[in-house]
């Protein structure tokens, strides 16, 4: 059998897996249902089934209590498992079945395994989040190569980096559940995160219920009915305006047939009409762009492209307003496979540069290097050659690196006057251009013999040097034991090293008499070890349809 690996895009509403073909192309691998995208909708049928996709969503309003949609919200609180045929199920199990369901379809139609995957999160997802991403992927069976960003994955799929010169791209991510708005400085040597912003709350699911809306008003008004739509009505209803919304991109008009209640209408609904009723939610969009747009500014960069990401924005209204305010015409291929075409060409890169370190090194050991970590592997696990020859891709094999920015603040807890505060040392969206960044600061103890220093961690969105304590944010705590006999402000340094995984190592040294303490921190979202292998095993006796 040939060897591929695969990108998958774990999207809010839906989900996307792609790998490059022999010829060196990115190709998205359909379902077994034949469609390219697969609805991110889980339905526990029975205690040992799992229906995942269109299925699924369409039988959300015949089985709510048993259907899971917009599960990526909920990830990196791993806590926050929902409760399903009497047993809880946490949203990294949920997403390993999404992965699973797209995985084995792909592995059918294809006929090879899927076992090797660069999976995509949100550029503002942090530590909790990225391992929650990755902890699915394992509890799915698969071997995660490495989580990259969406938007760094669109820039890569639309070729962004085959130029030589410097450029700025804006990617425009207008998805089912979410908006991002990515701004990227990109070259044919490195690709770094400028600035990002979005509204979470904001997706095509908001179009779809401006057209719920306005279908309800001209059902009511065509046939009379004066009661309340039941949740099948509503159901349906959801799904045609979704349909609706979708047509409309290529018709300037279309016809919706509603029963409600013994009753029928038809309603027709016009680009023109749909583009008034959802003008707000564009607004919106293209307010936060603008945002994202000045904090660039601030930074030096001006905006040389806009690249269209996302569903949604096949709305010939998105290419409309951005042309409009930027005047500037936004690059769109396929909106809703740029980011798995993407993962599976960083995927080939990541592989292929696995393979060449397969060198035991001086020590006998063999070692990967992935976003910063190095870690001892098993030689033999890499050993096959790829199906594509990385140099017929469109990049000519040249593996490029991926410069990525913080996605949060870490602070320590610092005595000032008669109180605390945090005191941020790595600042959000802080390039790394190495994989990772290092910062050290000198503090004092604050009173003479002391015992120890608790150096507690705080994680948040928050840039400004300064913030209140909330307990809410604290990562973890490390504690450097002190001689006992330091008088007061005896200098402390702590230093924190946080890589591209999100792992943060911090570490604590008393300059008097050197002693030390170090400390790796994950987000307290975070699951267990044991209980991802567990995960696994159970995973394997469900049947994924
Ligand atoms: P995600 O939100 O999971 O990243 P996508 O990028 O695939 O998912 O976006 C899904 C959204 O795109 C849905 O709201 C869907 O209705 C919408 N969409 C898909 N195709 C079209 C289309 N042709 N016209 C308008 N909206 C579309
Ligand atoms: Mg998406």
């Amino acid at each position: 059998m040939a060897k591929y690996v695969f990108g998958i895009d774990l999207g809010t509403t839906y989900s996307c897996i792609a790998y490059v073909d022999e010829t060196g192309r990115a190709t998205v691998v359909n379902n077994s249902e034949g469609t390219n995208t697969t609805p991110s909708v889980v339905n526990f049928a029975s205690p040992n089934q799992v229906v995942v996709g269109q299925v699924a969503k369409e039988n959300a309003v015949i089985d709510p209590n048993n259907t899971i949609s917009l599960v990526k919200t909920l990830m990196g609180k791993s806590d926050f498992a929902t409760n399903y045929n009497g047993e809880d199920k946490s949203p990294e199990e949920v997403s390993a079945y999404i992965l699973r369901k797209v995985t084995e379809d792909a592995s059918k139609l294809i006929d090879a395994e899927v076992k090797d995957v660069v999976i995509t999160c949100p550029a503002y997802f942090g530590t909790a989040e990225r391992t929650a991403t990755k902890n699915a992927g394992i509890i799915a069976g698969l071997n995660v190569l490495e989580i990259i960003s969406e938007p760094t994955a669109a820039a890569l799929y639309y070729g962004c980096a085959k130029e030589q010169d410097e450029k700025t791209i804006l990617v425009f991510d207008l998805g089912g559940g979410t908006f991002d708005v990515t701004i990227m400085s990109i070259s044919s040597e490195k690709i770094e995160v400028v600035c990002s912003d979005g509204n979470h709350e904001l997706g095509g699911k908001d179009w779809d219920e401006a057209v719920m809306r306005y279908l309800a008003e001209e059902f009511i008004a065509q046939t009379g009915f004066d009661g309340e739509f039941d949740e099948y009505a509503q159901q349906d209803m959801r799904l045609k305006a979704e349909k609706a919304k979708q047509q409309l991109s290529s018709r300037e008009e279309v016809p919706v047939m509603l029963d409600a209640a013994g009753l029928r209408a038809r309603i027709s609904l016009s680009r023109d009409k749909f583009d008034e009723i959802t003008s707000t939610l564009l607004g919106e969009a293209i307010d936060k762009t603008d945002a994202a747009i000045a904090v660039a500014k601030d930074k030096g960069y001006a905006i040389d492209e806009i690249l269209l990401v996302g569903g949604s924005t096949r709305m010939p209204q998105v290419t409309e307003a951005l042309v409009s305010r930027y005047g500037m015409e936004p690059k769109i291929l396929e909106p809703d496979e740029a980011v798995a075409k993407g993962a599976a060409i960083h995927a080939v890169n990541v592989y292929v540069n696995n393979q060449k370190s397969l060198e035991p090194d001086a020590a006998g050991e063999t070692t990967v290097t992935v976003g910063g970590t190095t870690k001892e592997i098993n030689a033999d696990d890499y050993k096959e050659e790829l199906a594509v020859q990385p140099e017929m891709m469109s990049i000519g094999g040249k593996t490029q690196k991926v410069v990525v920015a913080t996605t949060k603040s870490f602070a320590v807890e610092v005595s000032v006057n008669n109180g605390s505060v945090c005191h941020n040392m790595i600042i959000k969206n802080q390039a790394m251009p190495d994989g990772s960044i290092s910062v050290s600061e000198e503090f004092g103890t604050k009173d003479a013999n002391q015992e120890n220093v608790e150096i507690v961690v705080y994680e948040s969105d928050f840039m400004d040097e300064n913030f209140d304590i909330d307990p809410d944010l604290v990562l973890g705590t490390a504690t450097l034991e002190l001689s006992g006999d330091l008088p007061a402000r005896a200098p402390i340094e702590v230093t924190f090293t946080l890589n591209t995984e999100g792992i943060l190592e911090v570490s604590g040294v008393d300059k008097t008499t050197n002693r030390e303490v170090h400390a790796t921190m994950q987000s307290k979202g975070i699951m267990a070890v044991e209980k991802v292998d567990e995960l696994k095993e159970k995973s394997k006796k469900m049947v994924v349809m």
